[in-house]
C-alpha cells in the first residue's frame, strides 16, 4: 500500500496542525514536528504541535460538550461507538498500514492493533447497557438503598508510541459509553496515527449531532502540554501509558490535586520454562514475547528463567531461530522484526548490551546494531540473548529493545524468587504441564504480576480482562472486565419510601 493511498484515505496532509477538537484542525506554536519513517528515514508529515492557547481551547470545548454529551442515555453512546467499530473496520487495512509506517512494527501487528479497537468497541457497546450498581437491604424500615454510577468528566489520555492507537481506543471507548468527553496528548513520536484516529472519529460524531469536543486531541510535548493537562483540576481523571519515569511524575502531580489516575508504566516481563511442558510451545511464546514488535511491546518477554535440565537444549533452539529473523522493511510481509523508534532507542540498546557485559553478562546471540544504508535508517539492531544474573542491575530496569536476560533455576520455588525479584509487575508466565506448578504460580504465592499466564506467553494480551501491573508498573487496569468503574463517578443513594423518621445504627434524636 502507498503512503499517498494511506494519506488520502485518513485525511492526512504534508503538513498539519496538532490540535482538534471536532471542526477545524489548529495550532499556534512554532515547534513543528518533523515525522520520519523509523524503517527508511522518508519524510512522511510535518506537525504543528499546541500552543498552551490551543490546550485551553481544547478543554473549554471539551468541559462544554460534557455538559451536552453526559445527558444521552448510555445505549445512545453505545451505539454510537458501535458506528466508530463500523468505521475502524472499513479503514482498517490503511489504518494498520500507518502504524507500521510511523511506528514500525510489521504490517500484521499494526493491523492486529486496530483489530483491538474493534473488539473494545464492540465489548463497550455491551457495557453501554449494563453500567449497573446494586440495590441493597437497608437495615431502616419502609427504607431501599442503591449504588448508581454517572458520568465523571473530561478523562485525559496520555499515551506511548509503541501503541498510537490502540490504547486510545481502549480508553475513549469505555469513557464514551461512561458519558466522558476524552483528551488525548499522544506521543510525539506518532502524531500522524493520533490525527488520523480523530478524522475517523469526527465524522461518526458529527453524523451523529455530537457537540464538538467530545474527542479531542492536543499533541504537544510531555513537558509542556503534558504538564498542562496532569495539573489541571478540570480533569478529574488521567489515564497515561508510558514509562515508569513518567508514570512517577504524573502520580505526584495529579495526586497532590487529589485527582485520580489509571497508570499503565513499565514491565519487565519473565517467562519460566519448566523441564516439563511443552518445549515446542514455550520455544514459539519465547521467541514471539522477546522478538515480537522488536522487543517493543509494555509485556515484550525480558526475561527467560529455563530449568537447568533443559537450559542448554532450549536456549539451543532459540539461537536457532534468532538466526532465521528477517529484519527489515515492516510492510514487507516477509519481515519478522522491523526497526526501533528512533536512534534514541539504538543508543538505550548499546548502552543495555554494554551494561549488561560489564555486569557478568555474555552475550549469546546478538548485540550489534545494523549499520545504516540508502534504504535503511541506524535504527534496526540484533535480536539479542544475554545470559546474565537476575540481580544484575541493567536487568533490573526495562530497556525497551529486543533484548532477552537467560538464566536457570533448580526449584519452582527459586524460579519464582528469580521471578518477582525486579521492581515491575507487569505480565509473566510459565510453560508447565504440571497442575501443581501452574497452580502454584497462579496463587497467592506465585507470580506477583497483574497479568499471569499458564502455557501462553507474556506477550499481548485479549481487551476483554483488566489489562496492568503492580508495584512499578502502576496498579492501574484497561480496557475489558470491570474496568469501565473507573470511569464514572459512584454514588450511594438512601430513598425513605414510607413516612417514618429512622437514622442508621439505632441513633435516637427525639425533639
Ligand atoms: P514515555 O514515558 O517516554 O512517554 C509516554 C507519554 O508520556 C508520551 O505521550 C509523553 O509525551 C508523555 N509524557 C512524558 N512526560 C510527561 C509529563 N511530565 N507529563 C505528561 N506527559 C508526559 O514512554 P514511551 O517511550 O512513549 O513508551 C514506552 C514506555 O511505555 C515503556 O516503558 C512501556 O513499557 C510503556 N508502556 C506501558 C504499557 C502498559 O500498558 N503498561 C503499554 C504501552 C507502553
Amino acid at each position: 500500500m502507498t503512503k499517498a493511498r494511506i494519506f488520502r484515505e485518513l485525511g492526512l496532509r504534508a503538513t498539519m496542525p496538532g490540535a482538534n477538537c471536532g471542526g477545524e484542525w489548529f495550532a499556534s506554536s512554532r515547534d513543528v514536528i518533523t515525522v520520519r519513517s523509523p524503517a527508511t528515514g522518508e519524510l512522511l508529515g510535518k506537525v504543528t504541535q499546541a500552543s498552551a492557547a490551543d490546550y485551553q481551547r481544547v478543554l473549554r470545548a471539551s468541559q462544554k460538550a460534557f455538559a451536552e454529551f453526559r445527558a444521552l442515555p448510555a445505549p445512545r453512546r453505545g451505539e454510537i461507538v458501535r458506528q466508530v467499530g463500523v468505521a475502524l473496520r472499513e479503514k482498517k487495512d490503511v489504518l494498520g498500514a500507518l502504524v507500521s509506517l510511523e511506528m514500525g512494527k510489521i504490517l500484521t501487528e499494526g493491523l492486529g492493533e486496530v483489530q483491538e479497537m474493534i473488539d473494545i468497541c464492540d465489548f463497550a457497546v455491551g457495557q453501554a447497557r449494563f453500567l449497573s450498581g446494586p440495590t441493597l437491604q437497608s437495615e431502616r424500615p419502609g427504607h431501599r438503598m442503591m449504588e448508581q454510577w454517572h458520568p465523571l468528566g473530561t478523562v485525559g489520555i496520555i499515551t506511548a508510541f509503541n501503541f498510537p492507537v490502540a490504547v486510545w481506543g481502549w480508553n475513549t471507548a469505555l469513557a464514551w459509553v461512561c458519558g466522558d468527553t476524552t483528551v488525548w496528548k499522544p506521543s510525539s513520536k506518532t502524531p500522524l496515527c493520533a490525527i488520523a484516529c480523530q478524522n475517523i472519529v469526527n465524522e461518526v460524531f458529527a453524523r451523529n449531532g455530537l457537540p464538538e469536543g467530545t474527542s479531542a486531541v492536543v499533541i504537544g510535548r510531555g513537558a509542556m502540554i503534558g504538564e498542562r493537562l496532569i495539573a489541571d483540576g478540570r480533569i478529574p481523571l488521567v489515564s497515561a501509558t508510558g514509562s515508569t519515569r513518567m508514570g512517577k511524575r504524573i502520580g505526584a502531580v495529579v495526586g497532590a490535586r487529589l485527582g485520580r489516575t489509571i497508570l499503565e508504566l513499565g514491565g519487565n516481563n519473565a517467562l519460566i520454562v519448566s523441564e516439563r511442558c511443552d518445549l515446542d510451545g514455550a520455544l514459539a511464546s519465547a521467541f514471539f514475547g522477546a522478538v515480537g514488535t522488536a522487543g517493543q511491546r509494555c509485556t515484550s518477554t525480558r526475561r527467560l528463567i529455563i530449568h537447568e535440565s533443559i537450559y542448554r537444549r532450549f536456549l539451543r533452539r532459540l539461537i536457532d531461530l534468532y538466526a532465521r529473523v528477517n529484519i527489515g522493511d515492516p510492510l514487507d510481509p516477509r519481515t519478522l522484526m522491523g526497526p526501533l523508534i528512533d536512534e534514541g532507542a539504538v543508543a538505550d540498546f548499546e548502552h543495555a548490551v554494554a551494561a549488561a557485559v560489564a555486569q557478568g553478562g555474555t552475550i549469546l546471540y546478538g548485540g550489534k546494531v545494523k549499520r545504516a544504508s540508502r534504504q535503511r535508517r541506524r535504527t534496526f539492531v540484533e535480536p539479542t540473548i544475554i545470559e546474565i544474573a537476575n540481580r544484575a542491575p541493567i536487568v533490573q530496569s526495562e530497556t525497551f529493545a529486543p533484548i532477552l536476560y537467560v538464566m536457570k533455576y533448580r526449584t519452582l520455588a527459586q524460579a519464582l524468587r528469580i521471578h518477582n525479584d525486579v521492581p515491575q509487575g507487569l505480565s509473566s508466565a510459565i510453560y508447565t504441564d504440571s497442575v501443581s506448578e501452574a497452580g502454584t504460580f497462579l496463587s497467592y504465592r506465585g507470580s506477583d504480576c497483574g497479568i499471569a499466564n499458564v502455557n501462553v506467553g507474556t506477550s499481548g494480551a485479549e481487551i476483554g480482562g483488566a489489562f496492568g501491573g503492580e508495584k512499578e508498573t502502576g496498579g492501574g487496569r484497561e480496557s475489558g472486565s470491570d474496568v469501565w468503574k473507573a470511569y464514572m463517578r459512584r454514588q450511594t443513594n438512601t430513598i425513605n419510601w414510607d413516612r417514618e423518621i429512622h437514622l442508621a445504627q439505632g441513633v435516637q434524636f427525639e425533639f
